[in-house]
Formats: C-alpha cells, sequence, structure tokens
C-alpha cells in the first residue's frame, strides 16, 4: 500500500506521508526578533519510535523524552517578521520539515521531498498560545490537501492540549512499523520457542468492527490466504481491522483486552488504557479512517504491531478503502497492502528474540525491510492474481492489478531516482532508522534493490535462503551467504544499476505467471 495515485490530480497522491505541519510554540519563538534565528534542539529520538516529544507549559521548551546528539535531530526556526516563521532542519536544510499527521499529532520527520511546504505561519490560539501552521494550508479550521504542495493542514478542532505530547513515529508512507509498543514485552533476552519460525497449521484470526463492510470481511483474508499459499503460513496471526464507527471501534477494542485478559496475556483495564488513546492504540486506527473520510482524504493505515510476547503476529489496519469502494481506490491496492503486511509476519517469524532492540536490528537495514516486503507484495500480488489464486478487483479510477506489475515497477524507479537524486540515498541504504529523509526512497528503492538481487538469485530468495539464515548468522552474514558480496559492494552495484534508463532496468523484472 504505497503510494496512491489519485483521480483527482496528475501529481502523485501520498498516501501516508501526510506532510501537515503545526508546531506549538511558545513564548520563545513568539518574541523573537525579526530574522533572528532561534534554535530549539527539538529532538527526535530515533530508532524506536516511542519517544514522545513535549511542549514545557511553564517555560514553553519543546523537548523530548530521551535526548540524542544528531545534527539532523535539530530545527531552526527563523523569524521572518510579521508572524512568519521558517523551520528548518539544521543539518538538511528546508527539504527535511517536522510533520504531523492525523488527529493524534504524530510528529514525523516527513521525506518531504518536493512536496514540502516548507515556509510556516505562526497564529494566535484561542486559549493564547501559539502554533505555527503551515504556509500553504490557509484556512486552519479544515485539513487541506494541497496536491501541488502536497501540504496538509491540521483542524483547529484538534489543537487541544494533546498538542503537548507528540509522538516520532517510525512509520513510512504506507505503514507504520511499530516497535516496541508491546505492553508488557521482555527484556530478559528470552526466546520464541523454535515452532515460532516453522510453518503453522493455525489459520489467521480476523476481527472487524462491525461498521465494516463485507466486502472487506471477505477481501482482506482471502488476500492474506492467497499470501500464505505463495509464502507459508507463519502465525498465529491476529488481523484488527477498524471501520469509522468510534462506537463500533471501541466495541473492538473491548472484544481485543477481553481476549488479552482471557488468555492471561494483559489485564482488560491496562490494555483498555493503553489501546483507547493515543498514536498506535488499536482506536488510532479508526480515527485515522474517520478523520480521513471526513476530510475526503484517502489516507490509512496498517501495521504489524508485535505480538511476539503473546506469541503471535499482531496487525491493526484502518478501513482499506479500496475494498470499501471509496475514494477511486482499487480493491488490488488494498490487497497488496495486505502481501505487504503479511511478508513483515513471514520476515518476524524468522527472528526469536523476545528482545526488542535484537529485533529491531535483526531485521537489517530498512531498505531491507521494506523494500523486501514492498517487493514481494508487488510481485507475489501480481502473481497471485495471474495464477487465479486471487480476486482481480480493478474497481478504482486507476488500474492496480497483476497486468500493472511492470507500471507500478516503474513508479517506483522513477520515484526512487527522484529521491536518490535529492537526498543521496543509496549511501543512506545502510540505516537502520525509519527517520530518515530516505524513508520513502527505502520502500520503492530497496523494492529495486530487492528486485536485482532477487534476479540475480531467485524470486523466492528471501524464502528459501536469507530468512532460514538470518535467526543462526544474523542479518550481515546471512546477507553474504546468500548473496556472495557484502551489503556495501552491493551498494555500489545497485547505484551503477539506478543510474540505467527505465527500459533496460524493466527488463530485469521476471515474468509474471
Ligand atoms: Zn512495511
Amino acid at each position: 500500500m504505497n503510494r496512491i495515485k489519485g483521480g483527482l490530480s496528475s501529481s502523485l497522491r501520498v498516501w501516508f506521508l501526510t506532510l501537515a505541519t503545526l508546531l506549538m510554540l511558545g513564548a520563545t519563538g513568539a518574541n523573537a526578533q525579526p530574522n533572528q534565528a532561534v534554535e530549539y534542539n527539538i529532538v527526535m529520538a530515533l530508532d524506536e519510535g516511542n519517544f514522545r516529544l513535549s511542549v514545557d507549559p511553564d517555560s514553553k521548551a519543546v523537548g523530548a523524552s530521551e535526548q540524542s546528539d544528531g545534527d539532523h535531530v535539530k530545527w531552526l526556526f527563523t523569524h521572518l517578521g510579521a508572524s512568519r516563521y521558517r523551520i528548518t532542519n539544521v543539518a538538511l536544510g528546508g527539504k527535511y520539515s517536522l510533520s504531523v499527521k492525523g488527529t493524534g499529532f504524530e510528529v514525523f520527520m516527513g521525506n518531504t521531498g518536493p512536496y514540502s511546504g516548507q515556509s510556516w505561519r505562526l497564529s494566535e490560539r484561542s486559549d493564547g498560545g501559539t502554533q505555527l501552521l503551515n504556509k500553504a494550508s490557509q484556512d486552519k479550521n479544515s485539513l487541506l490537501f494541497d496536491p501541488g504542495t502536497g501540504a496538509v493542514g491540521m483542524p483547529a478542532e484538534n489543537d487541544g492540549n494533546q498538542l503537548q505530547n507528540w509522538y516520532l513515529v517510525s512509520a513510512s508512507m504506507s505503514d507504520r512499523e511499530v516497535f516496541g509498543q508491546d505492553p508488557v514485552a521482555q527484556d530478559d533476552g528470552n526466546r520464541l520457542p523454535a515452532s515460532w519460525s516453522k510453518p503453522t497449521d493455525v489459520q489467521p484470526a480476523f476481527f472487524f468492527a462491525e461498521d465494516v463492510p463485507d466486502s472487506v470481511r471477505d477481501g482482506v483474508p482471502e488476500a492474506m490466504q492467497a499470501a500464505i499459499e505463495l509464502w507459508g503460513n507463519y502465525g498465529p496471526v491476529e488481523y484488527w481491522v477498524m471501520g469509522v464507527d468510534p462506537e463500533a471501534g471501541e466495541a473492538l477494542v473491548e472484544e481485543f483486552c477481553q481476549r488479552r485478559d482471557d488468555a492471561k496475556q494483559w489485564s482488560f483495564r491496562q490494555c483498555m488504557n493503553r489501546e483507547t488513546k493515543g498514536q498506535h492504540s488499536l482506536l488510532d486506527y479508526q480515527q485515522l479512517g474517520a478523520d480521513a473520510l471526513k476530510e475526503g482524504r484517502p489516507s490509512g493505515s496498517a501495521g504489524h504491531n508485535g505480538g511476539f510476547q503473546w506469541g503471535i503476529h499482531r496487525f491493526a489496519s484502518s478501513l482499506p478503502w479500496g475494498m470499501s469502494g471509496k475514494f477511486g481506490i482499487p480493491g488490488d491496492e488494498d490487497q497488496k497492502g495486505v502481501f505487504h503486511e503479511y511478508f513483515h509476519a513471514v520476515q518476524h517469524a524468522h527472528l526469536r528474540t523476545l528482545e526488542h532492540q535484537a529485533r529491531y536490528k535483526g531485521m537489517g537495514p530498512v531498505w531491507f525491510v521494506e523494500g523486501g516486503a514492498e517487493y514481494m507484495a508487488v510481485y507475489g500480488h501480481a502473481t497471485a492474481q495471474a495464477r487465479g489464486m486471487l480476486r482481480v478487483w480493478d474497481n478504482g479510477e486507476f488500474a492496480a492489478t497483476h497486468k500493472q506489475f511492470r507500471k507500478i515497477m516503474g513508479g517506483k524507479f522513477r520515484r526512487a531516482k527522484e529521491w536518490d537524486r535529492e537526498f543521496g540515498c543509496i549511501k543512506e541504504m545502510v540505516s537502520i532508522s525509519y527517520d530518515n529523509p530516505c524513508r520513502s526512497f527505502f520502500y520503492e528503492g530497496g523494492a529495486w534493490a530487492m528486485a536485482l538481487l532477487a534476479s540475480q538469485t531467485s524470486q523466492d530468495v528471501l524464502l528459501n535462503e536469507f530468512l532460514p539464515q538470518l535467526e543462526d548468522k544474523g542479518w550481515e552474514a546471512a546477507f553474504v551467504a546468500t548473496f556472495d558480496r557484502d551489503p556495501d559492494t552491493f551498494y555500489a552495484e545497485f547505484d551503477a544499476f539506478m543510474n540505467q534508463r527505465l527500459g533496460d532496468v524493466l527488463s530485469i523484472l521476471p515474468k509474471i505467471n
């Protein structure tokens, strides 16, 4: 579920990479003299995706729960006079913006690239506070999407106290990769049993909020079944799908928490406390869908949200729009999203550690995790449809069926090149952090890196060679053993590969059959 090309605009519609930006500032910023730079050391925690930025109500200082010395997490607020500010990243300049997404005020540094709105407007709040609005969103009362700049503004009614809690999302445009969210995760070095890494007979379990339409109730399990047929059944999987109705959403959260309580995994009360508010809570997926519908913007989210300590793969999803017949998105896109998420289960099944950091690092660089999931999803989805294992929806305003395999990969190639040109992303491929201007590149360029590796070995190389070696060897040694060179050598080759023309690179893609 990557970028969606909408019918409304010729420019690429950004799917999850919402570019809304809004930052609450206190007196320090407001009192700055024109053209005087006030440097705020806004520390965006990396790696974990679970750190909190806060605004101190007294000093108005913006801080985070943990510090980092990285240059790229420092932001420069330049007062331009007349309530105008510019916010720029110290290391990266204006290309890197601080963004907020959805009503939960998730803050993330977006690879905003050419879509970024980089000018800011300071506005007074009714409670006496101030806020920075993206200049491109003139109307602060509505969430605006500007297809030209990609800027999204925040609704004013959401400017409540929640503004003082910011979460850095390690997410990308396509899904939330939530690490370390498990409320009772163990850090004692325990490992899951060997059976965790073996295919299972346990069928995936799906849970839908009451207002989720039948077309989704059929479509999501169908897609996962096809993915399982191709890749094997790794589980147990729990896949929780939210609708847009708040009460139906809460009822589903209650069901989730009762299930945890019944299994003696988590007390109902603690679970409800965690899963009904804040980012990455289960209920947040309902709010995301409801907001998107209200604002007429086809954004959504799905993610593999851990579950390891319960011995499961836990997924959550907002309402899939394509299978719901909304926004002109084809159901095929949603199928591909399910493939992508399920491939994360396949990846995670091949690591047994219950220690968060070890699991996070053990998965390897982001391009490998996400590019692997994305390439396997696009290729697997096309294969499943071409073989008649999977329904062809073809119901939206654009086509994303198996017949578009090369076109979809071509789009990824073009965008990956743009990001690489702008941010030097091939040099960033070593990164294990999602919080990187090259995050989008890691998905789309990563899919091409995986396509290249697969073309040199086999399309099933991750399943048959790499993943079975991961637990014992560790990521780098498993990479070398599988692909016969070290990652750095491969990155140099990939650099040359990406310098080719589209027609040349498309020729490495497998036939879909
Ligand atoms: Zn992913």
